[in-house]
């Protein structure tokens, strides 16, 4: 699996319709990010988010909320501990 493919926090796939990149304090796209996970140079929802696995629980209760299965759901997340943001120093 080529993670470069997916937000470095979320792991929503860039190639999805609902992928726009993150955004640094200047404007500047970061496409290493999501536009919901990154937002002006900060990371959103710092306060609940603070694990790779706290992570995995948002998304797979936003997944759920479209109604994608557990197996489905299982699949989104599992690499979410692998992505950058979560295996920086
Ligand atoms: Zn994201």
């Amino acid at each position: 699996m080529k993670l470069d493919k997916f937000c470095q926090s979320c792991m929503m796939p860039k190639e999805s319709a609902m992928f726009s990149a993150g955004t640094e304090k200047d404007g500047n796209k970061k496409n290493d990010y999501c536009n919901y996970c990154y937002i002006k140079g900060e990371f959103t929802q710092k306060d609940t988010i603070k694990t790779a696995k706290d992570m995995q629980e948002m998304v797979k209760t936003q997944l759920q909320k479209q109604g994608i299965g557990k197996v489905k759901r299982w699949f989104y997340t599992i690499g979410i501990p692998k992505l950058d943001r979560w295996n920086r120093g």
